[in-house]
């Protein structure tokens, strides 16, 4: 019996997709609990505080404001499951807090934040398009920071707390922003002239940047339509199979992964009881 094809795609999603074809499944299909993370949790907070300083006016965003910020996102955090779920002692809760700080302090490295004209925070999109084959899709994303350029062109800004890519992953790793772009295209019939990626995490922060053109459009959509039919034929041959790489030690679904000796209709059975 082919399983039920999902409704949507995210960037998460199709980065997912293409590294492990089960974790796909896991995630997207079978809906799996996945365990919050520290860096995840982390990154989460750093976001939340950098969208803060945004919202405050240009000449205030400082450093100094930009911790005011982090700590009022810490205090906003206190009850999300996601934080909670972590367990944190009270010494691990103050070195989660001090370590996001380091990211937002590293932040202003990159830019000067009051030089940034934003016109959109944490801006949910949602658009759906009709692909070649006659399918179509709901392709979804959250733009950490829409804004315009000197030119008044929109340029689209994810935030990343990992550390920066190698040079050769570093097209990959743009994919997301190019999603990104895709949807403000569609939406307000503008293309974005720029998206670009701001790394705060590793050694050194790193923005990787790339003007986008007529052709990065049209190869978004090839790139998404192919992905799609792609999962389309797994979901009829119920054929998603485990890939493993060095990826599987940050996997949430390791424990259920057969490649592994997890058994992932034991977790499914689960999962339908606990409903
Ligand atoms: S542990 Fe590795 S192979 Fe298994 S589902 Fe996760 S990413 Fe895929």
């Amino acid at each position: 019996m082919a399983l039920e094809v999902p409704v949507s795609l995210t960037p998460s999603k199709i980065a997912t997709f293409k590294d492990c074809g089960l974790a796909f499944r896991f995630s997207a299909i079978d809906k799996l609990p996945e365990p919050p993370s520290v860096p995840a949790t982390r990154g989460t907070l750093v976001h939340a505080a950098l969208e803060r300083l945004f919202g405050l006016p240009a000449e205030e965003r400082t450093v100094e404001a930009a911790i005011t910020c982090l700590d009022q996102a810490v205090l906003a955090m206190a009850d999300d499951p996601e934080y909670v779920g972590l367990g944190l002692s009270d010494e691990q809760a103050a070195t989660f807090r001090a370590e996001a700080a380091v990211l937002v302090r590293r932040y202003f490295e990159l830019e000067d934040p009051s030089t940034i004209r934003p016109i959109g925070l944490e801006l949910k999109l949602e658009v759906e398009v009709d692909l070649p084959s006659g399918s179509n899709v709901t392709l979804r994303g959250i733009i950490d920071r829409l804004e315009l350029d000197a030119d008044g062109s929109l340029v689209v800004t994810d935030y990343k707390s990992g550390k920066p890519p190698g040079p050769r992953q570093e097209q990959q790793r743009l994919g997301g922003v190019h999603f990104y772009a895709f949807l403000c295209e569609q939406l307000f019939g503008e293309r974005p002239s720029r998206v670009q990626l701001l790394y705060l995490g590793g050694g050194h922060p790193q923005s990787i940047a790339i003007n986008r053109t007529e052709q990065s459009t049209r190869g978004l959509q090839r790139r998404v339509a192919a992905i799609w039919t792609a999962i389309e034929r797994a979901c009829e041959q119920e054929s998603f199979k485990p890939q493993v790489t060095a990826l599987c030690d940050w996997c949430a679904f390791k424990a259920h992964c057969p490649a592994f000796g997890g058994d992932p209709d034991a977790a499914r059975l689960e999962l339908v009881g606990a409903a």
